[in-house]
């Protein structure tokens, strides 16, 4: 029988590991002559009992693992470390808040038997999330796909069943900085979606804040497009081609009407301009050094302190 691993990476989720646990364990009890299941939560450097629950239902249950991390290293280290542990001939990466539902599993399994390789989830709506949360969400999705050239689906949840296959593509993408969203996206493959009706998370708070998703935006920009860099340079061109046309207008003037005029406010203004951009193209540039440099350290993304 083919085995099934659920990545669970947990950032303080002391309240919703057991109900999840209960929730995922039933859709286990109806897919028993299809599947067997195995659980591999990853614990991210939480603050909470996180651990002692891990270590309680792991000693309770067979199908039941964890790794604890040394330290809170963000979602993306733990799917990372999660997939790299799992085993299974499928593999599916679930949130531990129950907003992604296990019932899906079903309808999902009967995708990749269908021949789909992936089967994504996605929301069908945003309800109930803050309207400028919404909003942001929107103009990401559309700036990102406007510039990249790997596609990102909107509404498009970590939520994923994959077949070994597509896992093992995923691992051999060794950057240390990683953007799940893109590099899901980037491996291919034959990809379904399901969509579901947004859902609350049932316990604890979400980790992300509004900065912290604008953070984590922006990182998909600099991970799955040059075109901030292009910006960079086509407004160089752009004011070096005006600062051309300055010259000659200024040149030929002298030569025809003659004299200069008093022009402090408008060259000052200049200044500033031409300096700003400067400074913007500078920053832009020092984005990708910055993640050159943390590619080229080669750190590991995480640090396991404590396995079962
Ligand atoms: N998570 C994690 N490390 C972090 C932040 C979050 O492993 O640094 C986990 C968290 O426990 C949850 C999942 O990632 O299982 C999604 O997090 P959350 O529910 O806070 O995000 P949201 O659903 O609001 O996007
Ligand atoms: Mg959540």
């Amino acid at each position: 029988m083919k085995k099934l691993s659920i990545v669970v990476p947990c950032y303080n989720e002391e309240l919703t590991i057991v109900p999840f646990l209960e929730a995922t364990q039933k859709v286990e009890a109806l897919m028993a002559n299809e599947l067997t299941f195995d659980y591999i939560f990853v614990n991210d450097g939480s603050k909470d009992r996180t651990l002692e629950v891990l270590r309680e239902v792991a000693s309770k249950f067979d199908n039941v693992h964890y790794l604890s991390f040394s330290r809170n290293f963000g979602k993306e280290a733990g799917l990372l470390a999660g997939l790299e542990a799992a085993d299974g001939d499928l593999i599916t990466v679930m949130d531990a808040d129950l907003q992604d539902p296990p019932e899906l599993l079903q309808e999902m399994y009967a995708k990749i038997q269908e021949g789909y390789d992936v089967v994504g989830t996605r929301r069908a709506d945003r309800k109930g999330e803050p309207l400028i949360r919404s909003l942001f969400a929107k103009t990401f999705y559309w700036l990102i796909n406007q510039i990249s050239s790997t596609e990102m689906v909107d509404g498009a949840r970590d939520f994923r069943l994959m077949t070994r296959q597509v896992v093992d593509s995923i691992l051999d993408l060794k950057e240390v900085n990683r953007f799940s969203k893109g590099l899901f996206s980037w491996v291919g493959y034959d990809v379904a979606y399901v969509a579901y009706e947004n859902r609350e998370r049932i316990a604890g708070e979400t980790s992300w804040s509004f900065w912290s998703l604008l953070r984590y935006s922006m990182d998909g920009f600099i991970n799955f497009s040059e075109a901030p860099l292009n910006l960079a340079m086509w407004a160089g061109g752009g004011s070096f081609i005006a600062s051309l046309l300055g010259i000659a207008f200024v040149v030929i003037r002298k030569l025809t009407i003659g004299g200069s005029i008093a022009g402090w406010a408008s060259l000052v203004t200049i200044i500033l301009f031409i300096g700003g951009l400067q400074l913007l193209a500078l920053g832009i540039i020092g984005k990708y050094i910055a993640k050159i440099f943390l590619e080229t350290k080669k750190r590991p993304v995480y640090l396991v302190k404590e396995k079962g």
